[in-house]
């Protein structure tokens, strides 16, 4: 009963305190250079941060984890002569497991026989619905809709992109999630050494 009401109380103090004091060192150690400085800021987001801080958002930014989702955006890679090829083939199963149902998607069909063609004539994300799950990059089997960590899509007009606002250079997405695109072109050239080693 005594840890109760006694020693719980002093404990959950203690913290507080201890925090105040930490604000006021780190200020002290980073004099004048804990705000609006690129230091500043990685120390801010690091684990090294002591005490309360707050970030002066839009002047400042704390960098985002690679892990951070915001609203998906579709992967192409560019063609020798700038052509945009999207990975993107309209299967259709992002649209599938998305769970508010934001996606929408028009598959293109070859004019002469009327039989589909794996490129979507159009591809559209509501951006208000969506819930930044990541469930349509999980599942996409051709690595092409991926997480985005463009935060910054305040408007204000409804946000339904079409394919056009959608897209993104192969480029982008290594500069962002360097780690996981690795990971991904590894394991893509395998794949492409494994199939030319046995039709050899
Ligand atoms: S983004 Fe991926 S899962 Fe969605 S339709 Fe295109 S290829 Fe299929
Ligand atoms: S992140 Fe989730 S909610 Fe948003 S489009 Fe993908 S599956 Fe749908």
């Amino acid at each position: 009963m005594n840890d109760m009401y006694g020693k719980g109380i002093l404990k959950g103090l203690g913290v507080s305190l201890k925090r105040f004091v930490e604000t006021y060192l780190d200020d002290l150690t980073w004099f004048g250079k804990r705000y609006r400085t690129d230091a500043g800021i990685a120390h801010r987001a690091s684990k090294n941060a002591r005490g309360i801080f707050t970030v002066q958002y839009p002047e400042e930014k704390i960098p985002v984890p690679e892990e951070f989702r915001f609203v998906p955006f579709l992967v192409y890679d560019e063609g020798p002569n700038g052509e945009k090829n999207l990975r993107c083939t309209s299967c259709g199963i992002c649209a599938k497991v998305c769970p508010p149902q934001c996606i929408w998607i028009v598959r293109s069909t070859d004019p002469a026989t009327g039989r589909p063609v794996p490129d979507p004539a159009e591809f559209m994300i509501d951006a208000d619905i969506c819930m930044n799950c990541g469930l349509c990059a999980e599942y996409c089997p051709f690595d092409a809709i991926k997480m985005d960590h463009d935060y910054e899509l305040a408007s204000g007009k409804r946000n339904v992109y079409n394919k056009e606002r959608l897209s993104k250079p192969a480029l982008y997405y290594e500069s962002i999630r360097p780690l996981n695109a690795g990971r991904e072109n590894a394991f893509r050239a395998a794949k492409v050494a494994a199939h030319a080693g046995l039709s050899e």
